[in-house]
């Protein structure tokens, strides 16, 4: 089902709010994985509108959950937070500081976040996990679950994969985060991983390949399902999306940008704004 251009404009005001307030958390506390951050944001803002959750309830029975295994981009994460009412601006603006609610990973205290992460591939064993543990209860809850595609390198993804499409895990959605950047370059100089599609698929995945900053596109992978089959979504992105200095630079993957290139980002986002 494709999605209102009135909604459409809505997610894409609520993603430019967010890319926004991602930047100002880094600012304010002194750095972050500022890369990943801007290139999940599209598919984060709208999981956060899809999926089935009350942020007056964080533990409420009956919601989907969300596991951020690629942690370092814990920021983008916080912001979707924040919009969706988990945070309060108080506790974004203690993030990176001594005692905070909020750290560079998240974890368990903060409402809203299902699972510690950031030792990278170990998202993908805890949401097939919380996946099988639902289907083994009866329950339609939905489990998604978010990784880098650096992150793919380590072995535990592809143990997790095999598992969840031995189980038949109608009920897991992966999400990769294609954005063909890692920490020290590009993913298919340090350690190839295409074809991806085709690897998932053998891999036992109902595979979908999309534009992840398309907000239709995007709607309909997460609605995409093949009964007795686990989703794969290859969501393409472009790390640093929306900071003009940072789009596809592995040198972004970490970095506080200067208060004249967020000036410089803010007036992008505004103009971007009055042109939708
Ligand atoms: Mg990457």
């Amino acid at each position: 089902m494709s999605l209102t251009a009135e909604k459409v404009k809505e997610l894409k005001l609520t993603c430019a709010d967010a890319r926004e307030k991602t930047v100002e958390i880094i600012i304010s506390g002194g750095g972050g994985h500022i890369g990943g951050d801007l290139s999940e944001t599209d598919v984060l803002v709208n999981l956060y509108d899809y999926m089935k959750h009350d942020p007056k309830n964080p533990k409420w029975e009956g919601r989907d959950y969300f596991v951020l295994s690629k942690g370092h981009s814990a920021e983008a994460l916080y912001a979707v937070l924040f919009q969706q009412g988990y945070l309060a601006q108080a506790e974004l603006d203690q993030f990176g500081k001594l005692g905070a609610l909020l750290g560079g990973h998240p974890t368990k205290k903060v409402n809203g976040v299902e699972a510690n992460t950031g030792s990278l591939g170990h998202g993908m064993g805890l949401a097939t996990g919380m996946a099988l543990a639902l289907k083994m209860d009866g329950k339609d809850n939905r489990v998604f679950v978010m990784t880098g595609d650096g992150e793919l390198a380590e072995g535990s993804n592809w143990e997790a994969a095999m598992s969840a499409a031995k189980f038949g895990l109608t009920n897991l959605t992966w999400i990769v985060d294609r954005n063909c950047l890692q920490i020290s370059g590009s993913t298919e100089d340090v350690m190839p991983l295409e074809s991806l599609a085709a690897k998932a698929k053998a891999f036992g995945f109902h595979v979908i390949e999309i534009d992840g900053h398309d907000h239709n596109e995007i709607r309909e992978a997460l609605e995409s399902r093949t009964e007795g089959k686990p989703t794969c979504i290859i969501a393409k992105t472009t790390k640093g999306k929306g900071m003009a200095p940072a789009e596809n630079q592995a040198g972004w993957h970490h970095k506080t940008p200067t208060a004249e290139q967020f000036e410089a980002m803010k007036a992008d986002l505004e103009k971007y704004r009055k042109e939708l």
